[in-house]
């Protein structure tokens, strides 16, 4: 714009100084030329009179250095001339001033010699005999002396440019200066010229409305990032180049991406073919569900295109953590094929010895001890279902019982109790110390404690040791059963409580265990609200550890 402005002045300042030179010019022109007229006309007044007077006497004196004079007679013939010969020269009586001063008194011409570049102007006077006196002068014409004077007129000239020059630069600054200073944020504020005034007000308005529109798209963009950011689901859009536009922390957590850009692929999150075949598919117009594992999470996919008027401008994924119900599903299958196969084999040997008993087969003397096999299997079979129910039940949290508060102590003797026949076979000792009141779900507990303490009779050595530990302090109650039993190997310890899990699969028929207990137990205590510890080593016992830390409510409550 300074440019603009400078140029501007410069042209306008250059401009004005030739033309008010050219002007000036024919003004000057215009009065030197009325002067010269004028010094002419009385010139020849002041000759006509000394003509008059004393003759050609008077003209033969003057010099022929001055103004040119010539004496016409009547009939045109030169009387005199101060510069030239009179004889030598060709009758005037032709020429325009003389012609005319004959007619009027006075007479008046310009003529122009073109090669000469100058122009000679004459005035003539009729005097009272008759003749004519004609003084005239030569002049140099306005281009002649632009010519004569075009150096120093060039200097002026530059002089004056330079000049407009630095004027023009100055102002042009000037001008300028203020608009630069502007505050754009505030433009109501300025006052640099009235002129400009409307047009802040007009920057003024539309800063509002950008600014308006500006946090309202800031507050949209913070609430989306909320809702999506606190979202289980991940969430990708995308546009039609597969360009990310938006992401939530959850898609790139299920993704297994640490971070992600914007304006960059999707397909750089993950480059497995399911990722790539759902982006496509809905970037091709379809809705594409898939299912994909990323280190070890697995996540279903739905892909569904964005349409604005038919044409598909790019897609939302939305992706669901599903390997809970995936592992869930797979623990199901797994355990309705273990149930079945455990079934199985009980009923193999019922259906067998019945089948030898049908056909007679067996002695009289022997058929108790069929009947005997028959009522084992049986049992083992009553224990097995109600151990699957129990478990069942505690998978989808549909006890139905409910809380109350348990003597400790009390319910451990009476386990113990019942586990003495079992204990006594291979003199095994039952302990149990301490005290201990818990609000609980006593069905469930009494379950757990008893497979503790029937796991700890059964893999415990002859002539063993059982003992239930029960500690309440203030804030936590602990009940802990150890045995003297064949402990569990390390590389086992995690995996007993797992369903049908056994450590020694060859001895645990004659032991008669479903290898179902331990699972109970983690579930019972998960369900009680308790940690499970077991610290065990081979050879030499095992204790089982039930931790349950008080709250305020419970410690009040006791
Ligand atoms: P089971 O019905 O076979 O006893 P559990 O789930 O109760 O099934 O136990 C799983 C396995 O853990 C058992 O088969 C056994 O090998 C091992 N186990 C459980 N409790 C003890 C213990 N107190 N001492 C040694 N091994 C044990």
């Amino acid at each position: 714009m300074t440019k603009r402005i400078f140029r501007s002045i410069l042209l306008v300042s250059g401009l004005v100084l030739l033309v008010g030179l050219g002007c000036m010019l024919a003004v000057f022109r215009q009065y030197f030329d009325g002067q010269l007229e004028k010094e002419l006309q009385q010139e020849a007044s002041y000759l006509s009179i000394a003509v008059e007077d004393s003759g050609a006497d008077a003209l033969e004196k003057l010099s022929s250095q001055r103004e040119r004079v010539t004496w016409i007679g009547a009939d045109g013939k030169v009387l005199f001339d101060n510069r030239a010969d009179s004889e030598g020269m060709e009758n005037h009586g032709d020429r325009e001033e003389i012609q005319e001063a004959l007619e009027k008194g006075s007479g008046q011409a310009t003529r122009y010699s073109s090669t000469l570049g100058e122009k000679t102007v004459y005035y003539a006077l009729r005097l009272e005999d008759g003749t004519v006196l004609r003084v005239s002068t030569t002049q140099y014409t306005t281009a002649s002396i632009v010519l004569g004077m075009l150096q120093p007129v060039l200097w002026i000239l530059i002089l004056a440019l330079v000049l407009s020059g630095i004027f023009a630069s100055r102002a042009s600054k000037t001008i300028v200066a203020p608009l630069n200073k502007l505050d754009l944020d505030n433009p109501e504020l300025n006052e640099p010229y009235e002129e400009v005034a409307p047009l802040l007000g007009k920057i003024g308005h539309q800063q509002r409305t950008i600014r308006r529109q500006l946090k309202e798209a800031r507050r949209q963009q913070e609430e989306f990032a909320m809702i999506t950011g606190h979202m289980e689901e991940g969430l990708l859009v995308i546009d039609k180049q597969t360009d990310l536009l938006s992401w939530n922390p959850s898609a790139l957590r299920l993704l297994g991406s640490k971070e992600a850009r914007a304006e960059t692929s999707v397909l750089s999150l993950n480059r497995s073919e399911p990722f790539q075949k759902a982006v496509e598919g809905a970037l091709a117009g379809s809705r594409t569900e898939t299912l994909l594992e990323v280190n070890g999470v697995f996540c279903r996919i739905s892909a569904n295109p964005v349409l604005d008027e038919g044409a598909v401008k790019g897609a939302v994924l939305l992706l669901v953590d599903v390997t809970e119900t995936m592992q869930r599903e797979n623990l199901r299958r797994e355990f309705t094929a273990n149930v079945s196969h455990e079934l199985k084999t009980p009923l193999t040997s019922i259906s067998g010895f019945a089948e030898i008993l049908q056909d007679g087969l067996v002695q009289p003397q022997d058929i108790r001890k069929f009947a005997g096999r028959i009522f084992d299997e049986a049992q083992r079979l009553i224990v097995l279902v109600s151990d699957v129910i129990k478990i069942s039940q505690l998978d989808e949290g549909s006890v139905p019982y409910e809380a109350e508060t348990v003597e400790l102590s009390e319910m451990v003797n009476g386990i113990l109790t019942r586990l003495t026949p079992a204990a006594e076979k291979n003199q095994i000792t039952l302990h149990t110390e301490g005290t201990a009141k818990l609000r609980t779900v006593k069905p469930i507990l009494e379950e757990v404690l008893y497979n503790l303490c029937d796991n700890a009779v059964k893999y415990n050595r002859k002539g063993g040791k059982v003992s239930v530990d029960l500690r309440q302090e203030k804030d936590f109650i602990e009940v802990s059963v150890s045995d003297t039993g064949i402990g569990i190997p390390a590389a086992d310890q995690s995996r007993v409580f797992e369903r049908f899990y056994r450590v020694d699969k060859s001895h645990s028929k004659e032991i008669g265990g479903t290898g179902l207990g331990l699972s109970i137990v983690k579930h019972g205590a998960a369900y009680l609200g308790a940690s499970l510890d077991l610290q065990s080593s081979p050879g030499e016992g095992s204790t089982f550890t039930l931790h349950w830390e008080l709250s305020e409510n419970d410690q009040t409550g006791k």
